[in-house]
């Protein structure tokens, strides 16, 4: 069975990024949107998440059931991550801070995930992991732009929502979806831009 997530994450990442997630969670728990307590509720093996709270049905803005699922729950993210890039969601958007230009430009998800991409764009993706990894681990991370042949950083790329370069991010396991109201009162929390992934693994 798959399981789908909605990730909230800043644009970028933040300067603080356990002291936002204390303060994120107090928000969240003071509205009953999530649990006090940690349990086992989210994909991740080694992470314990905050299962629903009472209130959980007005944030995703009908009743599904989700407590009837063991993967339900709220996980955190506080470390440097390419947000998303482990999804079985492909990248859109890698746009090169020099020229513009999409790295993935011409190249539709469906064509990816129907093998209908040239080597040539194939490359395109594959040659972004390693470089993922070592922005992840905290090392220079560059890449060079197909379109005007610049080496940039790759945190100086502008994406979409399908990917992102930060070290904050709210994963909530199968809520199917998130009310534009609960969104709004999260940015007034986390005061920095966000962006809403959608995926499944
Ligand atoms: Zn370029």
């Amino acid at each position: 069975m798959s399981d789908n997530y909605i990730t909230i994450t800043t644009s970028r990442e933040v300067s603080e990024p356990i002291e936002l997630k204390n303060k994120v969670i107090e928000f969240l728990q003071s509205k009953e949107y999530v649990e006090r307590e940690l349990s086992d509720c989210v994909l991740n093996m080694k992470n314990k998440g905050y299962r629903p709270g009472k209130n959980h049905v007005s944030a995703i803005g009908y009743d599904e059931d989700l407590l009837s699922l063991n993967v339900c729950g709220l996980e955190f993210k506080t470390q440097r991550e390419v947000m998303n890039a482990g999804a079985f969601t492909a990248m859109t958007k890698m746009e090169c801070p020099n020229c513009n230009k999409n790295r993935f430009e011409g190249i539709t998800p469906q064509d990816f995930f129907t093998d209908n991409c040239t080597k040539e764009q194939l490359e395109l993706f594959h040659s972004v992991f390693p470089q993922f990894d070592s922005w992840t681990n905290g090392y220079e991370a560059k890449l060079k732009c197909p379109h005007c042949l610049t080496e940039s950083k790759i945190e100086n790329y502008k994406t979409d929502n399908s990917i992102s370069f930060s070290n904050f991010g709210l994963t909530f396991w199968n809520w199917s979806d998130l009310t534009n109201e609960f969104i709004e009162e999260l940015k007034t929390v986390i005061r920095t831009d966000i962006i809403r992934i959608n995926g499944h693994i």
